[in-house]
Order: C-alpha cells, then structure tokens, then sequence
C-alpha cells in the first residue's frame, strides 16, 4: 500500500491492515474530502480575521487607520474619474478625555470610547466611514457630499450627538469634541493631505473655545505654513544663538538701589528683525522649543550674573530673576539644568530666583509641589508672577512655600494718586506681609505709582520708570 494511503487511513482510524471495501473506500473519500473542504474554510476564516484585525480597531470595532486611508484613496481616485463627486472629512478629538480617564480610571475611558463611537455611527449615514484613529481621536469620511454647508450640518449632528450625557458605572459624564473639516479638493494628492489639514482645522476649533467645528480655509493653510517655517526657524535661531538675553532692574523701593534684574528673553531673527516673548513662546511652548531655549537662558543668565558678583557687583551681589514656564517647571530635567547652570558659572543658588505663573500650580499640584520643594532645597528663591491674574490665593502662595508675589502690572497701572483702585493691591500687599511673603510691583512707570507703593509697603518694583529691559552691556552701566 502506498505510505501516503497508508498515513491517511491511520489519521482517519482506519486498520491499514483491513484496507476498506469498496462501499466503506468511498465513505472514507467522502470523509477525507469533508475534512479538506472544513480545514479550507478554517485557513479562510482565520485570513478574514486576521485581514479583518488589521484593518480594525480591537476596542470599538471600527475601521482603523489603515482602512480609513484606503477608503480616503478610494474617495481620491472617484473624484479624479468623476469631478462632480464630492467628500469631506471630519477629524474629531474629545475635548475631556484624559480627564475622564485619569479621574474615573481606564475601564470607564474604554467604555466612553464605546459609547461615542455608538453615537458617531448613528450621527453619519451608513455609507460613510467613521474611524478610529487612536486615543480619542476619530476621523469620519463623508461620502458623496453636496457642498460645504451639508459636512457642516454633519459636523452638528456629531456635536449634538456626543454631548448629550451619558452614565457610565454610576457616573453621569459630558463630553464635548473639537472637529475640523475639510472638503474635497483637486489640490489634494493624498489621504495623509486631507487628514493633516482636518487636523489643522480641528486644532483651530479647540483654540477657539473647543466643542465646536471649523472648516479648513486657506487662511488657516497661511497660518499653518507661517508655524512651520517659524519652528524651523526656531530650532535654527537656536543653533545659530540669535537668542538675546535682556535685564531689567529690580529696585529696592526703601532705598531705590537696584537689588536685581529679570532676565527677559528677545530673539535677534535675521529676517523678521527684534522680536519680542509675544511674537515667539506661544509656539516655542507648543512645540516643546522653549526647554532648550530654556536651558540656554539659565546658562547664560547664570554665567552673566556670576561675572557681575564676582568683578563690578561684588561688594552687593545681585540676584537675578528667570521666568519659567509651566512646561518647564515639570519637564524632568529641570533640576539638573538648573544645577549645572549654577556649577559651571560658579554662581551661588542664592542669587538665583525663578518666576512662575500662578496657572503651574493648577497644572498638577502635587508634581509642582515637588519641584518647588527640590527648587528650595537647592536654595532657590521662587516668587509668583503676575499675581492677581490666575486663580491662586494667599493662602496656597503659602503653602507652596513661594518667597515673593509680583503683582500684577494691571493693578498698578489702575491706580492713581488719589488713592483710587489702590484697595486691591493694599488688601494683596497687607495679606503678603501678614504671611511673610515679599511683595514684588511690575510696570511701575510713574513716581506717583512709586510713591503709592512706597506708602503701602511693597518691598521692591520694577517698570520703566527705572529702567527698560536692555541687554548686558547697557545693564552693566547701571551697575557702575
Ligand atoms: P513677565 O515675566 O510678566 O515680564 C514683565 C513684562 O513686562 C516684560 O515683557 C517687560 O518688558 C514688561 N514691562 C516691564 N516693565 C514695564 C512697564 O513699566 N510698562 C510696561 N508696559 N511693560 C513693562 P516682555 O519682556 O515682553 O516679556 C513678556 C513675558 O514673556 C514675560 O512676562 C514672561 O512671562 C515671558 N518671558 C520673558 N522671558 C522669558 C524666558 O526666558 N522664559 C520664559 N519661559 N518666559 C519668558
Ligand atoms: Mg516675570
């Protein structure tokens, strides 16, 4: 008996001893063919789903990336074969995601994500593709529609749709979402070129207040082109140290002698000329930039300040003030930047004070807690910037052990010589003191205001009235 004939009749438990007779033969073939035929339709149902998790998103079932991109080509290439045909996408992200799920846990995000994609479905028509881009972003590709106005009444819908509450394990959760739209374009070549500027619209809706939509306009395209050519520039302004440090004195209001500077950041652009912290840190914060940036302030304030202390200022060393932001003050190695500013200039931790805004300490108030704590044990002053504008009170300035407030240059410039608008910063004044905490007075441009200070005892000031933010060299002339 052939081996092959004979491996098959033992896999089947037949004798191979006994070969079958002629009825049970076929019976056996009968047998062997079935068992192909269902082992065929298993190797083709794993493919289905294997080919069908490749293309789907494992939590809510959707089409994932991938498919979406292939539907986007689809909807490209019908459009360039029939121009009449029009689409539009729609990027949507949820406006409190993280909060939900960092507050009431993962399990409750997943099934929010369930949720939303049970409401996105139902909002579109069935022939459109909603998918899952990852976190709790989605993209939805509207197919076959009229004009701009008909994605816009889509893009309502879907608001309308995920806002209503929803109540998940006891929870009674809002959600908002922030969509951006675009409309099919000859201009566009590719999937990747709709998503980026649905993307772009989208980030727009969220600066405009979020849980709303906007459409992508060629202004928005202008913006766009302006940011990325100013990071590049950015990264480059870096490198080829365009970046300017600039001081302002910081006045002793008891005896007017200058105590200090704030160390204010310029940048000298090649093209665009002198710009000011306005016209560059939005972005610098939003790409991460001002961490490097950062880090080169700290060096060159540091070094700077040393030189003054150790030569011209020795005899009344002085302290200079850096500002912060809240992406500084948690990036990780903040510490560490600050340390080896202080160890390669040689400057004392003590003439060294950092400003941050009162908004950090609502970021994540036990990491800020932290920092300050390790800032302190260095010997770092800290004192709180534009006090007055944000949400902070004595009481927390207090408990984050925080050395100095600065008010806020609004406070002064409202008050006059009568006395009129001064009971705030009297009450914020009258309150530091009370705590302990020094009292710092920004933008003072008129002796009255000086005078006014005075009278209420803050500590010191600074403001144009004794001197502008100007670079080393013309601050070193005030040190003479
Ligand atoms: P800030 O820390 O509140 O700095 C005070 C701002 O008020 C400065 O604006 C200063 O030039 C301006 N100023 C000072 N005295 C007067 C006055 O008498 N009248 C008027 N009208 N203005 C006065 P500047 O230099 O444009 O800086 C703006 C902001 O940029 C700063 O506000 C600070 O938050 C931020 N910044 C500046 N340098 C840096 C830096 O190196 N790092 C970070 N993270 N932020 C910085
Ligand atoms: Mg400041």
């Amino acid at each position: 008996m052939h081996p092959i004939l004979q491996k098959l009749l033992k896999r089947f438990q037949l004798d191979p001893a006994e070969p079958p007779d002629d009825t049970s033969w076929e019976a056996f073939l009968d047998d062997v063919n079935a068992s192909l035929v269902q082992a065929d339709e298993q190797r083709e149902q794993i493919k289905e789903q294997l080919s069908y998790d490749a293309l789907h998103d494992a939590l809510t079932g959707l089409p994932n990336r991938t498919l979406l991109l292939d539907r986007l080509q689809q909807a490209i290439e019908r459009r360039k074969r029939n121009p009449e045909y029009d689409f539009a996408v729609i990027f949507m992200d949820l406006d409190r995601f993280k909060i939900v799920n960092d507050s009431l846990g993962h399990k409750v995000g997943d099934l929010l994500l369930i949720e939303i994609t049970h409401r996105l479905t139902n909002s579109v028509r069935s022939m459109d593709t909603v998918a899952r881009m990852g976190g709790d972003e989605f993209v939805i590709l509207l197919e076959d529609v009229d004009d701009v106005q008909q994605a816009q009444h889509f893009a309502a819908r879907i608001l309308e749709g995920i806002t209503a509450p929803l109540h998940l394990e006891d929870h009674e959760i809002i959600t908002t979402g922030s969509l951006g739209i675009v409309v099919s374009e000859a201009r566009y070549e590719n999937p990747e070129d709709y998503l980026r500027d649905a993307d772009i619209a989208m980030y727009h809706a969220k600066e405009m207040g979020k849980s709303r939509y906007e459409v992508f306009t060629a202004e928005l395209h202008r913006q766009a082109m302006t940011r990325l050519t100013m990071e590049a520039s950015m990264r480059k302004g870096v490198e080829q140290k365009e970046f300017v440090v600039y001081y302002q004195p910081i006045i002793s209001l008891k005896d007017e002698q200058i105590v200090g500077f704030e160390a204010l950041l310029r940048w000298q652009h090649p093209r665009r000329g002198f710009l000011l912290p306005a016209d560059f840190l939005p972005l610098a914060e939003e790409t991460g930039l001002i961490v490097p940036i950062g880090k080169w302030v700290l060096d060159e304030v540091c070094r700077q300040t040393a030189e003054w202390n150790q030569g011209l200022r020795s005899d009344a060393p002085l302290s200079v003030n850096v500002n912060l932001s809240t992406k500084q003050l948690i990036h990780p190695n903040l510490v560490d930047d600050i340390q080896s500013a202080l160890a390669e200039s040689g400057l004392e931790s003590k003439y060294l004070t950092v400003e941050m805004m009162e908004g950090a300490l609502v970021r994540d108030e036990d990491l800020m807690r932290e920092v300050l704590q390790k800032l302190k044990d260095l010997g770092i002053s800290v004192h709180m910037d534009n006090f007055g504008t944000g949400f902070s009170w004595l009481g927390n300035i207090n408990e984050y052990s925080i050395d100095a407030i600065k008010i806020n240059r609004g406070f002064i410039a409202s008050m006059d010589i009568q006395g009129n608008n001064a009971g705030l910063v009297r009450t914020i004044t009258n309150m530091a003191q009370e705590l302990g905490v020094e009292v710092y007075a920004e933008g003072i441009e008129t002796s009255d205001q000086k005078f006014m200070l005075t009278a209420l005892g803050a500590d010191c000031g600074q403001g144009y009235l004794f001197g502008k933010p100007q670079d080393a060299e013309a601050s070193e002339g005030l040190l003479n």
